[in-house]
């Protein structure tokens, strides 16, 4: 179905701002175009990436939204505690959750990003992290506004 970043980011925000009353700014460029896309899934997403953004910072969240060449990025950001440059490539594994003290306040089950990692994976898509310690973090989702033609991906199926 085709689905609309901004609106979807709107959806989200408004569904945060039900349950507190932290600021989340939404800046979108013109010309992100609807995607195909399975819009639950990328609600889903969405939800992941800012209900960290919240837990592992203080501060504003910041959801940038842009598009080209057929692509659309997404990228949140927070101005929290970071992520050690070492630990950034383990985030994505099933139940990982860096080692910090501060961290441990925070409860999760460390599913999220790999949930996140594999709903951009069945829309084609990328996800990255970028992060400083003690300054914050971003992660950018990149997705095809179409999905490369192929044979038809299997939802539910789980990776080992
Ligand atoms: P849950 O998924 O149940 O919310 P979680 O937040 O621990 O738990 P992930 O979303 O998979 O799980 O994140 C894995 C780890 O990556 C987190 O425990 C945290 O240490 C780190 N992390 C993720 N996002 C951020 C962020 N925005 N800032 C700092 N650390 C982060």
């Amino acid at each position: 179905e085709p689905v609309n970043m901004v609106e979807v980011c709107q959806q989200v925000i408004a569904r945060f701002h039900l349950i507190n009353e932290r600021t989340i700014r939404l800046h979108a460029s013109p010309g992100a175009k609807d995607i195909e896309a399975d819009r639950n899934k990328i609600e889903q997403l969405l939800i992941i990436l800012v209900d960290n953004a919240q837990k592992y910072s203080s501060q504003v969240v910041d959801i940038f939204i842009s598009g080209k060449d057929g692509e659309v990025t997404v990228a949140v950001k927070d101005q929290g505690i970071g992520i050690p440059q070492h630990e950034i490539k383990h985030v994505f594994e099933r139940f990982y959750r860096v080692d910090n003290s501060r961290h441990r306040k925070t409860g999760g089950t460390g599913l999220g990003l790999p949930i996140a990692k594999s709903i951009v994976q069945e829309h084609d898509g990328l996800i990255w992290i970028e992060s400083e310690e003690g300054e914050g973090t971003t992660v950018s989702v990149r997705l095809p506004v179409r999905p490369a033609p192929g044979p038809a991906k299997k939802s539910g199926e789980i990776r080992c």
